[in-house]
C-alpha cells in the first residue's frame, strides 16, 4: 500500500466585489482569486467527499482524501471570505499571519485576528516584514522567526507551531531557526505533496493561482503533475539564486507587466 500523501494548498488575498486590494501590481494579482472561484474550489472537495484541513490535522494524515488548507501574509479577507466559506463546508485550515501588517489597510487588525483564533481556525506565522529570510544574518533571522511568534501567542492566547516562508525563501538555516524557536513545521513554496515521512520543517505546498482552472485544481488536490510544475519551479528557483533576490524581482515585474 502506497503511504498517505496531501497536497498542502496555499491561498492569498481574495478579492470581493468593490473591495480594493492591498496591491494592484500583476505580480500580487496573480495570486488573487475571487471569493466565487475559491468557493467553487471548496464546494468541489465537499462534493467528493474530501476534507479539508489544518496543517496540525493534515499531519495525522486520515485515509479519506484530504487537502491542507493555507492563506500566508494575514488579509482583512482571511475573516471577511474565507473563513465564513470555510465553515460553510465545515473545513478548517491555517492563517499565516506577517505581523509586521497587522492593522495595515487592507490586512487583518489585532482583533480582527484574535476573533480568526476565536473561530476555531489555525494561526500560524509568516515572518514579522515579510523579508526573505534566505538573505538575513543570524540577528535579522531571529527577529523574523522567533518575535512574530511570541507576538501572535500574545494576541491569540494560544501556541503559534507553524511557519510559512515569505516568498517561498527556505534553506537549512531556515528550518534551524524554526527548531531553535519552538516551531513544529515549516512549510515552502515546493511543489509536492507531503507523506508521513516528509520532513516537517520542509513541507510541500502549492500556490493556487487566479488562473488556476477548475481541472488544473483537481489535478493539484490529487497530487497530480506535481513534478512538471516543480521543475518549471527549479528553474525559477535556479534563476532566483543565480541573480539574487532583489534582481529577480526586478526583472520578474517587467517581465509580468509586458506579458
Ligand atoms: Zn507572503
Amino acid at each position: 500500500m502506497t503511504k498517505p500523501e496531501i497536497v498542502f494548498l496555499m491561498y492569498h488575498e481574495l478579492e470581493l466585489p468593490g473591495r480594493k486590494l492591498v496591491q494592484s501590481d500583476p505580480g500580487y494579482t496573480r495570486y488573487v482569486l475571487s471569493e466565487s472561484a475559491f468557493s467553487r474550489q471548496l464546494e468541489w472537495l465537499k462534493q467528493n467527499n474530501w476534507l479539508g484541513l489544518c496543517v496540525s490535522d493534515a499531519l495525522n494524515f486520515p485515509s479519506q482524501p484530504s487537502v491542507a488548507i493555507t492563506f500566508d501574509d494575514g488579509c482583512e479577507t482571511d475573516l471577511l471570505a474565507a473563513a465564513p466559506l470555510l465553515k460553510k463546508n465545515g473545513f478548517q485550515a491555517t492563517f499565516y499571519i506577517t505581523t509586521g501588517f497587522l492593522g495595515r489597510t487592507g490586512y487583518l487588525s489585532r482583533a480582527h485576528l484574535k476573533e480568526l483564533s476565536d473561530a476555531g481556525f489555525e494561526i500560524g506565522c509568516h515572518s514579522r516584514t515579510h523579508a526573505y529570510l534566505t538573505d538575513l544574518s543570524p540577528m535579522q533571522m531571529a527577529n523574523e522567526v522567533e518575535l512574530p511568534k511570541a507576538e501572535i501567542e500574545q494576541v491569540i492566547g494560544k501556541r503559534v507551531e507553524h511557519f510559512s516562508c515569505p516568498g517561498g525563501r527556505y534553506d537549512e538555516r531556515v528550518a534551524r531557526a524554526a527548531r531553535n524557536s519552538g516551531y513544529l513545521t515549516v512549510t515552502t513554496s515546493r511543489f509536492s505533496a507531503n507523506s508521513s515521512s516528509t520532513d516537517k520543517f520542509n513541507l510541500g505546498r502549492v500556490t493556487i493561482l487566479r488562473t488556476t482552472s477548475t481541472a488544473d485544481f483537481e489535478r493539484i488536490c490529487r497530487g497530480q503533475g506535481l513534478w512538471l510544475a516543480n521543475a518549471a519551479d527549479r528553474v525559477r528557483n535556479g534563476a532566483r539564486n543565480l541573480l539574487g533576490n532583489n534582481l529577480y524581482d526586478q526583472l520578474r515585474g517587467k517581465l509580468l507587466r509586458s506579458g
